[in-house]
């Protein structure tokens, strides 16, 4: 299993405060949906997820809940051309996989330094804030259960 890193509840509410956010019921709902199945869902694949939990939930408010989520950086969006955004609350620097045939999305660990090293050829005055890897193609079925 790829390395992860995940956050007590007090961090969850701590990090929504320092980002000018109250910690809510659904919030805390959907951010442990995304702990628990670690698939990358999107909104809709979430939406259905949380139903089981807070059946009057809307799609607007799960889309509203992923927003804080991504906005205070306790989950990322993970995007690959011409697909639903995905959801992904692993903390820990990972590149993403996306096998298009099966359309799941995996976590890859980096080695440590790669980021480093990927920075280092921008030329000087490019500061990144951010750095994505993500490889698109297909896994054989006896590495996607990894
Ligand atoms: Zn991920």
């Amino acid at each position: 299993m790829p390395a992860t890193v995940t956050l007590s509840p007090d961090q969850f509410a701590q990090t929504l405060a320092d980002s000018g956010l109250r910690n809510t019921p659904q919030r805390e709902v959907i951010y442990s949906i995304l702990l628990k199945k670690r698939d990358h869902p999107t909104a809709d694949e979430v939406y259905a997820r949380v139903k089981a939990e807070l059946p009057t939930i809307s799609l607007a408010t799960v889309y509203n809940c992923l927003e804080a989520l991504v906005n205070c950086n306790l989950v990322r969006a993970v995007n690959f051309e011409r697909e639903p955004t995905r959801y992904c609350p692993n903390l820990h620097p990972h590149a993403h996989f996306h096998d298009e045939t099966a359309g799941s999305t995996h976590d890859i660990d980096l080695p440590p330094g790669l980021l480093d090293q990927v920075r280092a050829i921008l030329p000087p005055g490019y500061d990144a804030l951010s750095i994505e890897i993500s490889f698109r193609g297909r896994t054989a079925p006896e590495a996607a259960t990894r």
